[in-house]
């Protein structure tokens, strides 16, 4: 490892072409990356072509991502040999964490890969590998006590993402981020809340938020909670609006509930993951809790806070889901009525206990469950979305496009819904902007407002 990282002033200015594949954590470490490169020289591009550095930030958690993953990195032999120019291209993420090592001896043609620990780390490894011909992998935790960060953004955008947490110690048995993300370990309260000032006071952000595998477990090393830290940024002037993501049920306490009745800026919004509506699904999963206990919370929550919308993920056809356990999935979803779901077919993910079932269970019933849910979660959101026609919300504006012709922008409520809108004239520059909107039409996919307030 070097030492001492040269000055940016004597170094060329290159560019990079990062592809992430994955979770809001990965985009984040992304983004992370690529702040830590700006010190380097480098500057990002869209173009794969004009790149001097190819980074990959890689996902373990679905089938897709992984298989995406692999067919990008394969066709980057050919492109890597035509090429006739030096070229440095490496591995991170989830993926090279717990295959670094084989990453490197499959692939010839890639020159480094580094796992999710060593995110900080990434000057000095693209640096080596530029300085050497030696293939490294670079996979080591971080067993040190402490976790400490500062949240680096480069977009310039009024929304980021703050991580709070990282690792997760659930161990839930379908799931791999235990062993690609380590053990929890919590920054310090009063760090994230001197980060998230300066984000919000030096940098324009107004919308933070909070992010971890599992930010409910926030602080427990340190007897500091996520409730707590709400309330700590809740008066920090300039900051419209916090989100927290993502939480596992057995941890929401009561503190963060009541908090969810008091906040200004909490967003009417929460992402609670059920997984399943079958008990005995739920405890093959080891989720640590029953439908009663998410049942009883929801409602809580609602008690706290009425206007809050909850969406969650669901997985179907867990190792020999029986049909009664899969109908007890809608039938949460009848009772709930979510607001969204994020809904997938199991797939086993190498080294976890549920990979090492003995699963009866066909891919063909498994897609008929999907479509199932899929089919009665967007019935249920037709009919939900309805209620909001005549609605106004404030909202973030955050792009434009061209939509069956029209021109228009999109913006975010605080329950986390899209809402398109058409300018109120020609040429009205909204990005970025919280302005109020009324809403005129609503489906279950999407919603149609005019601006009331600029
Ligand atoms: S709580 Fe979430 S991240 Fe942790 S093991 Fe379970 S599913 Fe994976």
């Amino acid at each position: 490892m070097l030492d001492h990282l040269p000055s940016p002033h004597s170094l060329p200015p290159r560019k990079v072409w990062l592809k992430t594949f994955g979770c809001q954590m990965n985009y984040h470490d992304s983004e992370r990356l690529l702040s830590h490169l700006e010190e380097i020289n480098f500057t990002s591009t869209d173009s794969r072509d004009d790149a001097d550095l190819i980074l990959f930030n890689t996902c373990s958690i679905r089938d897709l991502a992984n298989s995406k993953f692999y067919s990008h990195l394969g066709e980057l032999k050919k492109f890597k040999q035509r090429l006739g120019r030096e070229l440095v291209i490496g591995v991170g993420g989830c993926i090279a964490q717990i295959e670094g090592e084989e990453l490197i001896r499959r692939f010839a043609h890639l020159d480094f890969a580094f796992g999710t620990d060593v995110i900080d780390q990434i000057n000095q490894l693209v640096l080596r590998a530029y300085l050497s011909e030696e293939k490294f992998s670079l996979n080591k935790w971080d067993r040190g006590r402490d976790y400490s960060i500062e949240t680096k953004i480069v977009h310039g955008e009024p929304q980021a993402f703050v991580n709070i947490i990282k690792g997760c110690d659930k161990f839930c048995t379908y799931c791999i981020v235990p062993y690609t993300r380590g053990r929890e370990k919590s920054r310090r309260l009063a760090e994230i809340v001197g980060d998230c000032t300066n984000l919000v006071k030096e940098q324009g952000v107004s919308e933070i938020t909070l992010l971890g595998q599992n930010v409910n477990s926030f602080g427990k090393e340190h007897s500091e909670t996520l409730a707590e830290l709400i309330e700590r940024l809740e008066p920090l002037v300039g900051l419209k609006r916090m989100r927290y993501t993502t939480s596992h049920p057995y941890d929401l306490s009561d503190a963060l509930i009541a908090i969810h009745g008091r906040s200004k800026k909490l967003a009417n919004n929460l992402h609670l993951p059920v997984q399943s509506g079958s008990d005995s699904v739920l405890s093959r999963m080891r989720r640590e809790y029953t439908i009663e206990h998410y049942l009883d919370l929801v409602e809580r929550l609602r008690a706290a806070n009425p206007a809050l919308s909850l969406s969650t993920d669901i997985i179907v056809g867990f190792p020999n889901e029986s049909e009664e356990e899969f109908l007890a999935t809608i039938e949460l979803l009848n009772r709930v009525r979510f607001d969204s779901i994020y809904s997938f077919k199991f797939s086993p993910r190498k080294g976890t206990k549920a990979a090492k079932i003995d699963d009866l269970l066909t891919e063909e019933v498994r897609g008929q469950r999907l479509q199932q849910v899929q089919k009665r979660q967007l019935e249920i959101q037709a009919e939900d979305r309805q209620k909001m026609v005549g609605q106004r919300y404030e909202i973030l504006v955050e792009g434009s496009k061209v939509m069956k012709g029209q021109f228009k922008w999109s913006g975010r409520t605080s329950c986390n819904r899209i809402i398109h809108f058409l300018p109120e004239q020609e040429g009205v520059d909204y990005q970025w902007q919280w302005i109020e909107v009324e809403v005129i039409e609503a489906t279950a996919l999407s919603c149609q407002g005019r601006v009331v307030r600029e």
